[in-house]
């Protein structure tokens, strides 16, 4: 993500947030690296005597993959999985060592790609296995793969019987495997019995695979217990901030914080209505801040105002207000009628994230999960980076 060259003076000033935005953006986003890294070193420590992956793909869930892996490689992180080659090509630039795993797997003519960048597809059927073998014998490309083994997604990897067909490649040794995986279906359910059913499983062909590391965990699969742990676990989404236990108050820190500017303050009367549809109507005379973010800077529509239902709310001079009526393209209105006047004035910032308000909180009003919330992260802000160094 390039900056626009005006960011530079909200770069030295990093650690305090943003006062003002440049003049070409909508908004500043601030993502805090050593809030990253420390998720990391927390999931890390959680999970020993497994090692702790980071799962980078899209953008590093949007915050950033070119950043967030060179703060988290240079913390030790030894392994990263991406689902594209073009995001594998990010990874190695900043990480000449690390292993990086491709969770798209391989297909046909992409087998120079692994080479260059040396990664290792996820492979997650007998057809690409045998597609790889093939590039591998006729290259003499030597890097290893993953086999991914499907407990219960049926999304990608081989069926059980399929991988069980593979043992005798096993005991023959010169195998090429680096790591057998699977990946949890409800993880974030602590008492879901499917949990159990895929630990199970997946215990038992991983052992048919002796030598070779075993990883099962995501984020919340950390939390479930260290039988789910085996030698790898490969968190994502909690390193950005998203609570992995979402029974009970996040174990993770912040890492994004978003302000967007004032573009204007007014007042109206009561009955006035706000916005398109008029879905939200003054019950007295509001004062009204409209601030510069809107659905395509990844403010979900759904979290607008209407009469009667608790909109997602905003941080104004310190204090938590609602949004007035609905969410247009680039601008919503926030009734700041609560707010003293002298706090809050045109060209002034307010908070869509951070100061208390969550990624988790915002995906409730927008009627999704954090993931989402981050990997929607609009294109038209300023990102500044905090720490990593
Ligand atoms: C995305 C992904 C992860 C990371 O999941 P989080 O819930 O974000 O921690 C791990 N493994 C696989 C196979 C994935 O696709």
């Amino acid at each position: 993500m390039t900056l626009v060259s005006d960011t530079k003076s909200i770069d030295a000033a990093a650690n305090k947030p943003a006062a003002t935005a440049p003049a070409g953006v909508t908004g500043v986003l601030t993502i805090d690296l050593d809030a990253i890294v420390a998720n990391w070193r927390k999931l890390n420590s959680q999970a020993i005597p497994a090692d702790c992956a980071a799962v980078v793909k899209a953008d590093a869930y949007g915050c950033g993959i070119t950043q967030v892996s060179r703060a988290l490689a240079k913390a030790g992180c030894r392994t990263f999985f991406v689902a594209t080659l073009d995001e594998a090509r990010a990874v190695r630039e900043v990480t000449p060592t690390s292993a990086i795993y491709v969770l798209d797997g391989f297909f046909p003519g992409s087998g120079d790609l692994y080479a260059k960048f040396d990664c290792r597809p996820v492979i997650g059927d007998a057809t690409e296995l045998a597609e790889w073998d093939a590039f591998r014998t006729t290259s003499g490309w030597e890097g290893p793969a993953a086999i991914h083994i499907d407990t219960g997604m049926n999304r990608l990897g081989f069926r059980i019987a399929d991988a069980q067909a593979l043992e005798p490649r096993i005991k023959n040794g010169n195998h090429g495997f680096s790591l057998v995986m699977s990946h949890l279906v409800s993880a974030e359910v602590l008492g879901d019995p499917i949990n159990g059913r895929q630990v199970a499983a997946f215990r038992e062909i991983a052992s048919l695979f002796s030598g070779v590391p075993a990883s099962l965990a995501n984020s919340s699969g950390i939390f479930l217990g260290s039988q789910f742990h085996f030698d790898l676990v490969r968190p994502g989404a909690a390193l950005y901030g998203v609570n992995p236990t979402p029974e009970a108050d996040t174990p993770m820190l912040p890492v994004v914080d978003l302000r967007v500017r004032v573009a204007q303050t007014r007042a109206i009367e009561k009955g006035e209505t706000v916005g398109y549809g008029a879905t939200w109507t003054a019950r007295h005379p509001t004062r009204l801040a409209i601030v510069t973010a809107g659905y395509a800077d990844g403010y979900f529509r759904a979290a607008g105002g209407i009469d009667n239902v608790r909109s997602a709310e905003v941080m104004v001079a310190g204090q938590r207000c609602p949004i007035a009526g609905r969410i247009s393209m680039d601008l919503m209105a926030i009734d700041v009628t609560d707010v003293p006047p002298g706090a809050i004035r045109r060209g002034g910032m307010v908070t869509l994230i951070g100061e208390g308000i969550t990624v988790d909180e915002l995906a409730h009003h927008f009627g999704t999960i954090g993931y989402e919330v981050l990997t929607s992260l609009g294109k038209r802000y300023a990102r500044v980076y905090k720490g990593g160094d």
